[in-house]
């Protein structure tokens, strides 16, 4: 019989459709493997048997009934702690949120359901989205399915590692600085940042509000494609999104998977090519060019000097708007507070409740943030960051005058050991070197696995002009038609 948990999406739906297999069965077989491997894997942080199993239930009545189905119904799909779900518990890997089953559900969450998906659970995630390994979570690092002793990256390593552990064929993720791309580059598997503002955030747990973009994640470029399309679109909940169609991805995935790039016109940055990238990382980097030359992409080199300061400018304005944002944890409003015993005041209750429930991630960048924001230094730092957003934005657009598509690896380096960074917050931040320009600029981004170092995944990142999320996923349709899917070692 086939193993249903190796599949992808699409054909998932298409046996669900058909009749071939029904839904219910899809989710009990995903179950059952969350149960064998994810004491090793870690990649949930809560499983929703009974909302998974029911929610199958109703898309097989629906089938039974004679209802046409959406092109994901009864598909399995893991989601990211960081978004709302109704009644499930959404802690955003903190322990300040340990309890709090919020009254709604995300926009993202909403049409998951709306579109027949089948939600899983909540995954593993660096506290509040900080980090580049899952190592930052509350509740215990998640662990890369393909070495275990090495992170699954960050801060969306519980869906990446449950997309690489076959635990389930579909994930959402959020991408404030490459959180879903460098997850998605060292687990082997697809990750999209779509243009800033096409995703809703509305029931996202804010980080940084002018940056975080939730997304799609999963193990084929088609699979995240439909994802995508399920997704995203305006939302008048949220006051930046787009109030515009969601560019064809899908049209797009499916031209790509052609493998053919004739006129199309890909860049290379120069500053990204041999910047501190591993070896291994930049020959697979090499090779994969090679190949989209040979389906007839036209590459050509384009500087984009001010990429060098995105990751500084980025480290101000995230834990700027981060330390706003996390204002709201007051130990009076959401899950955990500590200290109130009647004679304590509101301020020291506060503050315990803080002390205990942020961790020291968390609470660097709060403090850095409140710094780079406080009179006097505003200009200084938050000031002079927003500046080089502006440098960097004119790099991006300059370059698209000459080019359809950027492309990078997506992180200087492959999967590191688990331990191996924390000690030094500088080197743990050099994951998202490649990914974060995009965020600053607010367009789309993707990775796509494009071979292996050492026996672990690289992946391959195209970045496109704001609301040109297609082109990026045509480049790694084809690429992917090239290079395949990966499968890591048995687990
Ligand atoms: N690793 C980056 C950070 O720590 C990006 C996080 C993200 O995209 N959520 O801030």
């Amino acid at each position: 019989m086939t193993d249903l948990t190796r599949l992808t999406a699409t054909e998932i739906a298409g046996l669900v459709a058909s009749g071939e297999t029904s839904a219910v069965e899809v989710t009990r077989a995903h179950l059952a493997r969350i149960a064998a491997v994810d004491d090793r894997v870690n990649a949930f942080l809560h499983v929703d048997t009974e909302g998974a199993l029911a929610a199958a239930g109703a898309v097989d009545a629906r089938r039974a009934a004679g209802e046409e189905l959406g092109p994901l119904a009864g598909v399995p799909v893991a989601v990211k702690d960081v978004l709302t779900t109704k009644g499930v518990p959404t802690t955003v890997g903190s322990k300040i949120l340990e309890g709090w089953r919020p009254p709604y559900d995300s926009t993202i969450v909403q049409r998951l359901r709306a579109a027949g998906t089948v939600m899983l659970g909540k995954t593993n995630m660096d506290e509040f989205a900080m980090g580049s390994s899952t190592e930052y979570s509350a509740y215990g690092a998640t662990h890369n399915p393909w070495d275990l002793d090495r992170i699954p990256g960050g801060s969306g390593g519980g869906s990446s590692a449950a997309l690489a552990a076959y635990e389930a064929p579909l994930a959402i993720g959020s991408d404030t600085g490459g959180s879903i791309r460098q997850p998605a580059a060292v687990t082997g598997t697809v990750g999209a940042k779509p243009t800033y503002g096409g995703t809703s955030r509305y029931g996202l747990v804010a980080f940084s509000s002018s940056l975080d973009t939730p997304g799609p994640c999963a193990r084929t470029v088609l699979d995240a494609a439909l994802l995508h399309a399920v997704i995203g679109g305006h939302d008048p909940r949220d006051s930046t999104s787009i109030p515009a169609p969601v560019p064809d991805v899908v049209a797009a995935a499916k031209l790509g998977a052609s493998g053919d790039l004739t006129g199309v016109k890909l860049g290379v940055v120069t500053e990204f090519s041999g910047d501190g990238g591993e070896p291994g990382v930049q020959a697979a980097f090499r090779e994969a060019v090679e190949t989209l030359t040979k389906m007839g992409a036209e590459i050509v080199e384009v500087s984009c000097p001010h990429f060098r300061y995105a990751l500084p400018a980025y480290y101000l304005i995230a834990p700027s708007e981060c330390s706003s944002n996390l204002a709201r944890f007051d130990g009076v409003r959401f899950g955990l507070r500590v200290g109130d015993d009647g004679n304590r005041s509101l301020e020291e209750v506060m503050s315990l409740t803080r002390e205990a429930g942020f961790g020291p991630e968390v609470k660097r960048r709060i403090m850095i943030g409140t710094y780079a924001l406080s009179s006097g230094y505003y200009d200084a730092y938050y000031g002079q960051a927003q500046k080089v957003r502006t440098l960097i934005t004119r790099d991006f657009t300059s370059a698209f005058e000459q080019v359809d598509a950027l492309i990078s690896p997506t992180t200087p380096f492959v999967a590191f050991p688990i331990g191996s960074r924390t000690s030094d917050p500088y080197q743990m931040y050099l994951a998202d070197l490649y990914t974060i320009p995009t965020n600053l600029y607010g367009g789309p981004g993707i990775s796509v696995p494009c071979g292996l170092s050492e026996g672990l995944p690289v992946g391959l990142q195209i970045m496109a002009p704001t609301m040109a999320d297609d082109r990026m996923y045509r480049v790694a349709a084809a690429l992917e038609s090239a290079v395949g899917t990966l499968t890591p070692p048995a687990l």
